[in-house]
């Protein structure tokens, strides 16, 4: 199931209108492209046929990967600030879809991994933790880090950040700091794989610690401003 809209569009370059396709729904078990597309930043790009400008599309759209049991609901990076209703809805749609499903695929989908985020990069970011086996609610504690541990990074309310690498011989992530609104220049900063494992280690602990982190859908640093009582950096 894979479904594909076609709209017409206004170029905000040239301000005339085309139409273009995106995606309402992708299963990348029967598209791998697509899978290859987010990770190369390419995918919902759409150019103008009057002016040629590139643009990239924010919309929301559902990405399933039944071979890696990824259930991941990509809402636009723009409703970022709606996420405690957003991550409702991305619970409600997966026990939608499995409540009815045969015995066998609600036994599947326990082992499904259910998220809700925001935009194609934070999309590009899981995707991309997943791949080299890293649990990307622990890397998000080291975002959190990362942030208290910056002095031009706290108390951003344009901060997002992104995994652009995932280092393994040097034993670090890089991890683009960068604005949503396009305030501040993005900046790349490292982050030790070792502290990732240090992390890990205590895993029971912290899950009690930021059950919303490791439990519900909106696996990222930014609902822990909301949920502890002191965000600062683990200890
Ligand atoms: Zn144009």
């Amino acid at each position: 199931m894979s479904w594909f809209d076609v709209k017409v569009m206004t170029c905000p370059t040239c301000q005339r209108e085309f139409e273009a396709g995106t995606a309402e729904t992708i299963n990348v078990t029967r598209m791998p492209w697509a899978r290859e597309q987010i990770l190369a930043g390419h995918f919902h790009t759409v150019e103008c046929p009057h002016c040629d400008a590139v643009h990239h599309v924010d919309r929301g759209f559902l990405y399933t990967d039944f071979g890696r049991n990824h259930f991941v609901m990509v809402h636009a990076n723009a409703s970022l600030g709606d996420w405690p209703a957003l991550e409702e809805v991305t619970g409600k749609v997966f026990s939608d879809v499995t409540h009815h499903a045969p015995p066998l695929v609600q036994q599947m989908a326990t082992q499904f991994t259910v998220r809700a985020v925001f935009g194609l990069r934070d999309l590009e970011d899981k995707l991309r933790l997943w791949d080299a086996g890293l649990d990307d609610r622990v890397v998000e504690l080291l975002k959190l880090e990362l942030m208290v541990q910056t002095p031009a990074l706290a108390r951003r309310a344009d901060l997002r950040l992104s995994v652009q690498t995932v280092a393994e011989s040097e034993d670090r992530l890089e991890i683009e700091a960068w604005s949503h609104d396009g305030s501040h220049p993005p900046v790349l900063y490292g982050a030790a794989l070792a502290r990732y494992r240090e992390l890990d280690a205590r895993r029971a602990e912290l899950e009690d610690r930021y059950p919303g982190l490791f439990f519900k859908p909106f696996a990222s640093f930014r609902r822990l401003a909301r949920e502890t009582a002191e965000p600062s950096e683990v200890s």
